[in-house]
């Protein structure tokens, strides 16, 4: 079930640096062995958008926003 109502997605801006997955306090984010491949698990995520503070080239957002 998911714990808040926010639903954070990693767009095609992304370029794979992984400091998103190193902030998330909730193991939340997930890279696929090939390494271009991100998921956000939206019931693990607890909304605290450290992923996005820290993304440099502002590749996660809202699925809503
Ligand atoms: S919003 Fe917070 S908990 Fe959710 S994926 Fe980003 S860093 Fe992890
Ligand atoms: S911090 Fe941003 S650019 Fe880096 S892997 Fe995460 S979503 Fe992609």
């Amino acid at each position: 079930m998911q714990k808040q109502d926010c639903h954070p997605v990693i767009t095609e801006d992304c370029i794979n640096c992984g400091a998103c997955i190193l902030v998330c306090p909730m193991e939340a984010i997930e890279i696929s062995d090939s390494g271009n491949s991100w998921k956000i698990y939206w019931w693990a995520c607890n909304c605290c958008w450290a992923c996005a503070r820290e993304c440099p080239v502002s590749a996660i957002t809202d699925i809503n926003a």
